[in-house]
């Protein structure tokens, strides 16, 4: 557990250049930045860090080299383990493909390393505070938390600043009053789409199935589709997106995982894993694909990064990479918008402007990509026929593969088809 650097009444009594709240690679990310551009910074979540996360713990390439930009390379912190094969199952159909440049680290390793490079980079850490509301007018921005850890239950407190960023991830329950452009057209919301897939997780004993390290299996069944990986300390990751209605027909998340797993990883019984599915705590997350407002309006000090603005259903395994790249964008618009040494998020436009530019720049292709496979998870048929084509010809699954996983291929000769096995 990392401790707070500094007490909530103290927090309190500071004004704030940037108030982050959630410490999730994109908070932590934003943190480290804005820090190291010499902004006074205040990191917080509601949960203590580390903290469980739904997630298949894979890092893309572009992941890989956002998270070597921001922290370097040293021998003394958590290793991702390389990627080296994926295996996509569907329909009774296997195709696997060598990858290069991708990594697995699980997020009790990858979150706490980075609230830590947070906290060297300068930014205070208040950890088990949870943000109710967040309030702006043309002076600052009012930041209303409730204190969840003991002996401070219940306690609530407002904190102060120029700018506060919501780093929420797919919760962001934050509600948010402007008044720093009461002229603006009422603020666009959340929207979500219709019938979006749910996120469950959970993470199993090493010992819960045959599964070699270094191998990404990604197995498409009826109801959605699941991700298994071993992890760098042995444990078995388990993430899928599921139907709703699955859920609800099963009659819980453990079975309704355990169902999803069993249909998909037909072709191979080995990574069924059924009893630990049953026994193992299976979390949830709220409807996945959605898109909410980068900045809460042209004069607003109100922005939002990494899921918190935007995620689309998680086959392609991208999602770290974007928190990442996006809180990068954010720093890089707000830094640069700094005038007299002090950020000028609020009442500037042109800080608004950039960020939505090159958010939209870096994510446009990427995004459509991403809801194309989505839509075309929801056909197990359709994937069993690329996974068959994938099989039969390596030149294929060298070219298609990488598109639909968001990775690099080693090159056809790498490719082994179940014919060859
Ligand atoms: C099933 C599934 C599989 C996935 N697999 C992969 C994968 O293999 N590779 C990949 O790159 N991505 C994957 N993702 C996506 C990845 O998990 C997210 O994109 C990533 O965690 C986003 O980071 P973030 O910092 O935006 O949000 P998060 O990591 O969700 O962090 C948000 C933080 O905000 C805190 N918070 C929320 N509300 C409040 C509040 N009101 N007050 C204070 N704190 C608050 C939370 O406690 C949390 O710590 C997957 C997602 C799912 C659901």
């Amino acid at each position: 557990m990392i401790p707070a650097t500094l007490t909530p009444s103290t927090a309190a009594g500071i004004h704030w250049d940037a108030i982050i709240v959630g410490a999730g690679p994109a908070g932590s990310a934003t943190a480290i930045r804005l820090s190291r551009g010499g902004l006074r910074v205040l990191l917080l979540d509601r949960g203590m860090m580390p903290r469980p996360k739904v997630c298949g713990c894979c890092l893309s390439p572009q992941a890989m080299a956002e998270l070597e930009s921001l922290v370097g390379r040293s021998a003394s912190d958590p290793q991702p383990v390389p990627l080296r094969l994926v295996r996509i199952l569907a329909r009774g159909g296997l195709a696997q493909i060598a990858m290069q440049g991708g990594g697995t680290l699980s997020r009790e390793a990858l979150d706490p390393l980075l609230v830590r490079r947070a906290i060297d980079a300068g930014a205070e850490w208040l950890p088990q505070c949870s943000v109710r509301d967040c309030e702006d007018d043309s002076n600052e921005v009012r930041v209303r938390v409730q204190l969840n850890g003991a002996p401070a239950t219940g306690v609530s407190a407002t904190l102060r600043g120029d700018l506060c960023i919501l780093a929420t991830g797919l919760a962001d329950h934050v509600r948010i009053r402007s008044r720093a452009t009461p002229t603006a057209p009422s603020q666009p919301r959340r929207r979500q789409l219709p019938a979006s897939r749910i996120g469950l997780g959970a993470t199993l004993a090493p010992e819960a199935g045959s599964l070699p390290g270094g191998e990404l299996v990604m197995a498409v069944g009826r109801s959605g589709y699941v991700g298994l990986i071993r992890l760098e300390d042995g444990r078995i990751d388990v993430a899928a997106a599921i139907d709703a209605t699955a859920i609800t027909a099963a009659g819980s998340s453990a079975l309704a995982l355990a169902d999803l797993v069993s249909d998909a990883c037909s072709a191979a019984p080995e990574l069924v894993l059924r009893p630990s599915l049953l026994a193992a705590a299976v979390r949830a997350t709220r409807p996945l694909t959605h898109v909410s407002p980068l900045v809460a309006g042209d004069g607003s000090g109100i922005f939002r990064v990494g899921d918190a603005a935007g995620y689309i259903e998680p086959f392609t395994g991208e999602g770290m990479g974007w928190a990442l790249t996006s809180a990068r964008i954010l720093a890089n618009a707000l830094i640069g918008g700094r005038s007299d040494g002090r950020p000028i998020g609020r009442g500037n436009g042109q800080v608004a402007g950039k960020y939505r530019n090159d958010y939209a720049d870096a994510f446009a292709a990427h995004h459509a990509r991403c809801r194309a496979i989505a839509r075309a998870v929801r056909h197990p048929l359709l994937v069993a026929g690329a996974v068959r084509a994938a099989a039969l010809s390596p030149r294929i699954a060298a070219r298609l593969l990488p598109w639909v996983v968001g990775g690099r291929s080693a090159g056809p000769a790498a490719v082994r088809s179940e014919a060859d096995r």
